[in-house]
């Protein structure tokens, strides 16, 4: 049975890095029908604040990266925190001193006695990479107040908690020997690695906490991504599905991924390539998911949604337009007031043709007498108003849209008329006439 983990060490928000390896985890776990551990790494106690861990959480929860063990979880290889397994460490290293492995120096700090033989790394990604004997003086394991270092736990977590996979990033490789010199000390078999490419800026430089599009949370949780196109993304920082097409569900993701198939070279970070999978994944929404992902963006900008069916379709009918959910609120917010601001070059086109005022009136009377409201009698409604006034209906159009919207750009005028209802349509238009007397 494969058991993997996420190990973080919290000292901060889930970045692009933790998720990608995260990722792979659980790929892996759910394709070999696994086990998915999150275990939190939090020795670090100045650094290793309870917030950080939550943030970790809850982005590794948003992404849709379930656990079978770990916090909330359970399981019965816990607790989860390693801040809460001091008296297995303690036992471990008495096992090592029984084995005669270990020594303390004068100041308190007890120290690994390195084997000093060739280690090879059998790693699942780069290959086997083998590690000249050592000439680095041993190795401290427990500081002299008596906490454990990073190696040590690490690798007694991945004995007690049985694992037979650990995908990790690569910066882990080069102390990778360290950790099977334990293993074999404690007379325990390695888990199998695998090394995963790091990820790198467009401009090649590696990519960091501070970096564009690296925290989840800031980056994409609220910027209006789904978590369904950030999962696929992700899922090619480093791998290529063997698939015809490039947006890909997380079932069909899970059975093709492959180990095997991890590049080895490194990865390159491209927040609009993650863009594109996002509008993707937008327009494949049905009109009611799209709005319930739309809902709270439009909501924080303090609009007021009182008829859901119509502010339904109004998100609907923008969506070829956004790639983001945060965009959508710049798109729709005229339908959900009436006092929404005419753009500036808006105003100058309708002040530019006297004859406006005319066209305009003359489409508000002509609505006035409409007595269905659909896209199709707004539409004979509008073409009734050009050919009294000699004009195509193609004339009218953009004058009609900016009265309704106050924008040169949306979804189609008849849309918008019909969406927004008669009585507003007919205020709207009202209105953009007492501003052009203005
Ligand atoms: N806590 C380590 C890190 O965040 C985990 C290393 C590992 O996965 O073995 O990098």
């Amino acid at each position: 049975m494969t058991r993997v983990r996420f190990a973080p060490s919290p000292t901060g928000d889930l970045h692009v890095g933790g998720a990608r390896t995260a990722l792979f985890n659980w790929l892996y776990a759910r394709k070999t029908s696994g086990t998915f551990i999150l275990r939190v790494e939090d020795t670090d106690g100045a650094r290793n604040t309870a917030q950080a861990s939550e943030g970790i959480v809850k982005g590794l929860r948003w992404l849709g990266l379930d656990w079978d063990e770990g916090p909330d979880a359970g399981g019965d290889c816990g607790p989860y925190y390693q801040s809460q397994r001091k008296d297995i460490y303690d036992a471990y290293l008495a096992k090592l001193e029984a084995a005669g492995r270990v020594y303390t120096e004068e100041g308190g700090a007890v120290r690994f006695k390195f084997s000093r033989t060739a280690i090879t790394v059998h790693d699942l990604v780069c290959g086997d990479v083998t590690f000249a004997p050592t000439e680095e003086p041993d190795m401290t394991i427990r500081r002299p107040d008596g906490s454990y270092i990073f190696h040590f736990v690490n690798v007694v977590d991945d004995i007690e908690m049985k694992m037979t996979h650990v995908f990790r990033g690569e910066d882990h490789l080069s102390n990778t020997w360290k950790h099977i010199d334990l293993f074999h000390a404690f007379g325990a078999t390695a888990p199998l690695y695998a090394h995963i490419p790091l990820i790198l800026n467009p401009d090649g430089s590696k990519m960091s906490k501070r970096d564009a599009g690296s925290a989840i949370e800031h980056s994409y949780m609220n910027e209006g991504f789904l978590p369904d196109a950030v999962f696929n993304y992700l899922c090619t920082l480093g791998w290529t599905p063997r698939a015809e097409k490039e947006v890909l569900s997380r079932d069909e993701l899970v059975p093709l991924f492959d180990p095997a198939e991890i590049h080895s070279g490194n990865a390159k970070f491209d927040l609009h390539k993650c863009q594109w999978f996002n509008a993707q994944y937008l327009r494949a929404l049905s009109p009611e998911a799209l709005f319930a992902a739309a809902r709270p963006f439009i909501e924080a900008k303090g609009y007021t949604i009182t008829d859901e069916a119509a502010a339904t379709a109004a998100v609907f009918s923008v969506k070829e337009k956004v790639s983001l959910l945060n965009e959508i609120p710049a798109w729709v917010h005229y339908f959900f007031r009436e006092d929404y601001p005419f753009e500036a070059d808006v105003t100058e086109k309708l002040k530019s043709k006297p004859e406006n005022t005319a066209l305009l009136r003359a489409a508000a009377a002509s609505f006035a007498t409409l007595s269905e409201w659909t896209e199709a009698s707004v539409q004979s409604g509008v073409d009734e108003a050009a050919k009294a006034n000699s004009v195509k209906p193609g004339a009218l159009m953009p004058l009609l849209r900016a009265a309704l919207s106050g924008q040169s750009r949306g979804p189609g005028v008849t849309t918008i008329a019909h969406l927004v209802g008669k009585d507003s349509t007919l205020r709207r238009i009202e209105r953009t006439l007492s501003e052009l007397s203005a």
